[in-house]
């Protein structure tokens, strides 16, 4: 255990979706702007071994990071306002904890003793939580516990925080307490019991904040923040307002405004220094004042939970800020869309297929493929979106004739998508995917080299490759290697690979785009996975800025 490494705790109270995720992203960002290393853990209290497992549509999305874990949504907001990578080991949750308690009674490791909850499990997780901060190498390693005070589930690992102030001391630990502050319509007035008696429940596990952070409609007024003070124990300059924001990136200015960093540097005994906060500043500002608009069609399956696509959404987002413009979402559920319906899809300054497993709904993201690529406008396929492609213009512009993805059709004439021979072995579910951060040789002279350019690793190595990058994968199918040259010779361009000549995955189609046509760019990866408000995506900034020309052109389009 390093013996300088600071942790600041977060908790939840009252009910659950109270943005703490959010909450302890704002604390991490404020933090990172003052140069110090940063770290976050989630900790999530269910019992699947990861978020792979889940569904999208009660859990929102399963992100994925370099090292191919599945994770909760959560570690993507941390990367987004950290802008850190974090690995495996920064979500735990009880699955892994307990499989790793099993695995080491099994083992002999216990040897003679009985094995509970308190110490071993306990232990166990400590000692995931310790790993982080060390193999990290942060100064601050930020702990956000989820689910909400006083449910059963948590409580080894309220114990396991609590045994560690016990264990690093007072000035190395700090609790913060996210509660809800309900407004009474009725009354007129925010209601703090909610909150006392959330702070009293984390009382009764051992532990009493250092602050507090109270959820509400509007700025909490100065007598609630005294009454929230006076009964829960807590400064009252450490009792802070965080009140709905009308964008995400404006908390960590809300908090900053408030003073929280104040507290952190008197308890942690960190130095005071003034924040690098003008990205966030420049973001907000472009994002409540843009200077463009423009209307993406999102064609998807879980249109009703957009948290299943919460990386896609701040990643075009992020893509709109760069290009100075407001990015209008519209949800369009696939399997609304039949073949040959424009209504749904003709309003739209860009289209976006996303990732998706299953196939309901797939052939009105086939559609919205042919659409965007007869009428030219801009396309943008992730992972399913551009095996999506592929079948459209494998069927339509190659002839082969129901072409399909094996996903969906086992037994389609034309294979243009298909698993490969490491994936036919496959038998179980959890982390068996194409997973984690993949090389991707970008092919001169494409669209995608353009977009790419900046970001290039290595330069090519041969004169048709211009660059060599990386991105996120999740997905099982890939282009079947033996249509490539029939897609190629009826035009479609394959403008990314895997590099190399030999090794698992060599050769396979990482991306392909339309040489006639504006923008109309698909990639295997997922890259919105790796979008940072600081540096956006690449190819989401091409399309986003390829939306803006198309609806300026469309507005000064003479009708005919
Ligand atoms: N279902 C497809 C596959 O497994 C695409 C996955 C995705 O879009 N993430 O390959």
């Amino acid at each position: 255990m390093d013996s300088h490494t600071k942790y600041v705790f977060i908790t939840g109270g009252v009910v659950s979706s109270l943005g703490k995720g959010i909450t302890t992203s704002s604390v991490g960002a404020l933090l990172r702007a003052r140069g110090y290393r940063v770290t976050a853990i989630k900790i999530d209290p269910y019992i699947n071994v990861d978020a792979g497992t889940m569904r999208p549509y009660e859990h929102g999305e399963v992100f994925v990071t370099d090292d191919g874990a599945e994770t909760d949504l959560d570690i993507g907001t941390y990367e987004r306002f950290l802008d850190v990578d974090l690995a495996r080991g920064n979500n735990v949750t009880t699955g892994q904890v307990y499989q790793a308690v099993i695995q080491k009674e099994r083992q002999g490791a216990y040897l003679s003793q009985t094995v509970q909850v308190i110490p071993h499990v306990t232990d166990e997780i400590k000692s995931r939580i310790y790993d982080v901060g060390e193999v990290s190498q942060a100064e601050i390693v930020l702990v956000e516990v989820g689910g909400t005070v006083g449910d059963i589930e948590s409580l080894p690992f309220l114990e396991a925080i609590r045994q560690m102030r016990f264990e690093v001391g007072r000035e190395r630990s700090l609790y913060l307490h996210v509660t809800l502050l309900p407004y009474l319509g009725t009354s007129e007035e925010y209601k703090t019991k909610p909150t006392q008696h959330s702070v009293a429940t984390l009382r009764g596990v051992g532990i009493q904040p250092d602050g507090l952070v109270v959820r509400s409609k509007s700025p909490v007024p100065e007598e609630a923040r005294r009454k929230i003070a006076l009964f829960t124990n807590v400064e009252s300059d450490a009792v802070f307002s965080a009140y709905d924001a009308d964008h995400v990136y404006a908390v960590p200015e809300m908090l900053e405004q408030q003073g929280l960093p104040r507290l952190l540097e008197r308890h942690l005994g960190l130095e005071r220094v003034t924040p690098e906060l003008r990205v966030w500043h420049e973001a907000v500002r472009v994002l409540r004042q843009p200077d463009e608009r423009v209307s993406i069609g999102v064609v998807g399956k879980y249109v009703a939970m957009p948290d299943a696509y919460l990386s896609l959404m701040e990643a075009l987002k992020h893509a709109g800020i760069a290009n100075r413009a407001q990015v209008d979402i519209d949800w369009v559920s696939a399997e609304g869309v039949a073949d040959g319906d424009l209504d749904q899809l003709v309003a739209f300054d860009g289209i976006l297929v996303p990732g998706g497993f299953g196939v309901r709904g797939i052939e009105g993201k086939v559609f919205a493929a042919r659409f965007a690529r007869e009428r030219r406008v801009p396309y943008l396929g992730i992972c399913l979106g551009m095996q999506v492609a592929v079948i459209e213009f494998a069927r339509t512009v190659a002839g082969l004739d129901a072409a399909n993805s094996t996903e969906f059709d086992p037994y389609t004439p034309h294979p243009v998508v298909d698993l490969m021979p490491e994936q036919l072995e496959v038998d179980g579910m959890g982390g068996t995917m194409r997973l984690g951060s993949w090389p991707m040789s970008v092919r001169a002279g494409t669209r995608l080299a353009e977009v790419y350019a900046p970001r290039f690793e290595a330069h090519g190595a041969t004169p048709d490759v211009a660059g060599t990058v990386r991105e996120r994968h999740r997905h099982r199918y890939e282009v079947n290697p033996a249509y490539v040259e029939a897609l190629q010779a009826a035009g479609l361009v394959v403008s990314g690979m895997t590099p190399g000549m030999s090794g698992r995955g060599a050769g396979l189609v990482e991306a392909i785009e339309l040489a006639d046509h504006p923008y109309f760019v698909a990639v295997q990866s997922h890259p919105e996975f790796t979008s940072r408000l600081m540096r956006p995506s690449p190819p989401f900034t091409g399309f986003i800025r390829a939306a803006v020309a198309f609806r300026r052109a469309r507005a000064t389009a003479v009708p005919t």
